[in-house]
């Protein structure tokens, strides 16, 4: 079935200024698609937003609902692709009231305000973390669901309220479950920069870059092939193609729907730093270290599913590929 559109829609994009969203915002933009951004940038980064997107960044939050109800009235939006959440797995632990407030009440704020001005498709940021320690690998979507952290909880909880406002609003959406969302824009437009950086690649190119000494090995006795943790890395252009093609399924009629989002392949903590050392040409010191608790040996999945359904397939799958996208963002933003 056709959308009902003559040109291209607006999409509301939340969270539009952070990592996923932003290079997500780009990839609307050169399908010649409107966005609008909003983002309470506590982690976003206006400046970058503004410099390399055309859309509005509007500053809010969405736990506020009179601003969610304004901006519905005031753009014409066909779909929501919704990034904004905490994602710190260890914070949320120790503070998991803050994930439910942000990523389970700001969600369903935002899905009421939808509801009320009748917009009804919606492409949500979900997690592999969803699945807890896997029984199978490659992970598929149908794996059971065992999330082991608030984080994980908070966005398993959402997956289920789409389910629901799908059965009583007819509310439609995406779920995409990402692996481990790694590199940067191809041309160096955008790229990731956590505060505080957590992430495994940026903090071996900081080492790279000599803005710190050394990466740290969490857990060396693993039972993996060299033991270390094994993680399915996908780049996050990648990533921000399957949100366009996720917006594009719901506006032809598509149905609620999950999809794994991953290369099927998986790296070693310490073949990721072998890489790094390859394309940086720098040394890197690495330490071995305790385990981080928390962390499953093997994180790898099935993207079958998306690569059938919405016609996705990944353009920059190998490792080198992306940790030399990263590379070259870091080097620029920390010149
Ligand atoms: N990791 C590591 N040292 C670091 C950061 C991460 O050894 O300084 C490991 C971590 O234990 C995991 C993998 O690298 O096995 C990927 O971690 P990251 O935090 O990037 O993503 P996650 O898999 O937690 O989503």
């Amino acid at each position: 079935m056709p959308h009902d559109f003559d040109h291209k829609p607006t999409v509301l994009v939340t969270g539009g200024a952070g990592y996923i969203g932003s290079h997500a915002v780009l990839a609307l933009e050169a399908a010649g698609y409107q966005a609008v951004i909003l983002d309470n940038l506590e982690y976003g980064h206006k400046e970058l937003a503004e410099q390399h997107l055309k859309a509005k960044v509007i500053v809010g939050d969405t736990t506020d609902s009179a601003l969610l109800n304004e901006l519905f009235n005031t753009y014409k939006v066909a779909a929501v692709m919704h990034f904004a959440a905490y994602i710190a797995v260890g914070e949320s632990v120790t503070e998991p009231a803050k994930y439910y407030r942000n990523n389970v009440y700001g969600t369903l704020n935002l899905l009421e305000a939808m509801v009320a001005a009748e917009v009804k498709r919606l492409v949500f940021s979900s997690t592999c973390a969803i699945y807890g320690p896997p029984k199978v690998v490659p992970i598929p979507e149908d794996h059971p669901q065992n999330p082991i952290s608030p984080y994980a909880t908070s966005k398993l909880m959402v997956e289920k309220m789409l389910l629901d406002f799908q059965s009583a609003y007819g509310l439609q959406s995406v779920c995409f479950r990402y692996f481990n969302a790694a590199g940067a824009d191809p041309q160096g437009r955008l790229g990731e920069d956590h505060n505080p950086e957590t992430h495994l690649i940026p903090l071996v190119l900081f080492a790279a870059l000599g803005k710190r000494e050394s990466i740290s090995i969490f857990g060396t006795d693993y039972d993996t092939r060299d033991g270390t943790c094994i993680r399915d890395y996908i780049h996050v252009s990648d990533l921000a193609d399957a949100h366009v093609k996720g917006v594009e399924y719901l506006l032809n009629g598509g149905q609620t729907s999950f999809f794994n989002l991953g290369n099927g392949s998986g790296f070693t903590v310490k073949e990721v730093i072998e890489m790094a050392r390859q394309v940086t040409g720098k040394e890197i010191v690495a330490v071995a270290c305790d385990r981080r608790p928390g962390d499953p040996p093997s994180l790898v999945g099935t993207s079958d599913r998306a690569q059938q359904t919405l016609g996705w397939t990944p353009q920059y799958p190998d490792l080198e590929r992306i940790i030399t996208h990263a590379w070259q963002w870091h080097q620029k933003r920390h010149a």
